[in-house]
């Protein structure tokens, strides 16, 4: 059962009474900052197996000739080493740097009436406590595909 006012954040539950900022920041970066990830962290992160080489599956294969170009090299020997660590521990890590090292370059995106994180680096609408700073005339307040007489 969920307690009144609970709300779906970037993948966590909570509600505004109980609103914490470095768990929301945490959640924020692992859902919308993934590209500050290096790419040990990323191939980490991002698969629940380690993506190696020597993968002798086509798919496997495929999928790490994908990572590779997409990221960067990682060292087999690193990925391996990395899943020392359980799932969450990798998440936890690779989060806690991304905000350590980047956080003047992350898209926070901030409530100005609150100053809590919203849900997207574009959201205009605050989930917290109900700001809504769309200003008139952005594109998706006057579709243009659509006429509906208002
Ligand atoms: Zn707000």
């Amino acid at each position: 059962m969920t307690t009144t006012g609970e709300k779906s954040f970037c993948g966590i539950a909570m509600s505004t009474a109980d609103y914490d900022d470095t768990v929301a920041l945490r959640a924020y970066v692992a859902k919308h900052c993934r590209h500050f990830m290096n790419p040990l962290e990323r191939r980490t992160t991002e698969y629940s197996v380690p993506l190696t080489s020597d993968l002798s599956h086509d798919k496997a294969q495929r999928l790490y000739r994908f990572v590779e170009q997409r990221d960067g090299h990682v060292d087999d020997a690193e990925t391996v080493a990395a899943f020392e660590l359980s799932e969450a521990a990798r998440e936890k890590n690779a989060v806690e740097r991304v905000i350590r090292e980047c956080y003047n370059d992350l898209p926070l995106n901030r409530c100005p009436r609150c100053a809590r994180l919203v849900r997207t680096p574009i959201a205009k609408q605050c989930l917290w406590c109900g700001h809504d700073w769309h200003s008139r005339g952005e594109p998706w307040h006057e579709p243009k595909t659509r006429s509906h007489g208002c």
